[in-house]
């Protein structure tokens, strides 16, 4: 099957308020431009040196989100190219993209990565660590960045339960804290959860951004 076919499957399953992020790590840019001119515009890629090679062979309008775990001296090469991080794992990460965006007078878009699953070794803050940042307008005082939403990732089981569990988890968070801290704010819409195994159970929790590779792009090598 094409990839432009993959991509309508996945497209006409989604409800309309919930994006696709093609994530197009480790691939080559001929398959991405593939489904680029199948009409995908957001690429998803984990790694800071492959979003620059890709960037610059690429269309313009391409709007690049990174979402993997960032390390701190990887910002500024990333800060000129992406629109949206779906990674924000720490404070001191976040005060440098801030800092960074300011020198290239940019504003990028950020999600709080929340660790939801089991396993001990994923990124993210926890509910508490993240509401006292948001509690204390630490995401408000930096300038050039907007805090669009909330990311997770589910324990990687076949335990469908478990996983529904973890994302409606994240999904009460993310309403609480909308309701709460953001009720007249348009920019807190965000919640990225799902990827190509559990995106169907992440989307009937209330995601809004599906990130998925495999099932567009087939499996990496
Ligand atoms: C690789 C990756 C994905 C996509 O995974 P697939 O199983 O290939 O759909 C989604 N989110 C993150 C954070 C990833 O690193």
């Amino acid at each position: 099957m094409s990839i432009g076919k993959r991509l309508d499957r996945i497209k006409n399953d989604l409800p309309e308020n919930v994006r696709l992020v093609a994530v197009s790590k480790f691939h080559p840019v001929e398959v991405i431009r593939e489904a680029y001119d199948a009409g995908q515009r957001i690429f998803g890629e984990n790694r800071v040196q492959e979003i620059v090679s890709k960037h610059e062979q690429l269309p313009p309008d391409i709007e690049w989100h990174f979402i993997g775990h960032l390390q701190i001296n990887k910002v500024r090469q990333l800060v000129p190219l992406v629109d949206t991080i779906h990674s924000i794992d720490s404070l001191k990460l976040l005060n440098e993209v801030q800092k960074e965006a300011q020198k290239v007078n940019r504003k990028i878009k950020i999600l709080l990565q929340i660790h939801i699953a089991r396993e001990t070794h994923k990124f993210g803050f926890s509910f508490e660590e993240a509401e006292t940042l948001i509690k204390n307008n630490i995401v408000d005082a930096c300038p050039n960045v907007t805090l669009s939403g909330l990311m997770g990732m589910a324990t990687l089981t076949d335990d469908q339960e478990e996983i529904r569990k973890e994302f409606q988890s994240l999904a009460a968070f993310y309403h609480s804290l909308k309701e709460h801290y953001f009720p007249a704010n348009d920019h807190f819409k965000e919640l990225s959860m799902g990827m190509s195994d559990d995106y169907p159970i992440a989307v009937e929790a209330g995601s809004t951004l599906v990130r998925i590779g495999t099932r567009i792009f087939g499996e990496r090598v």
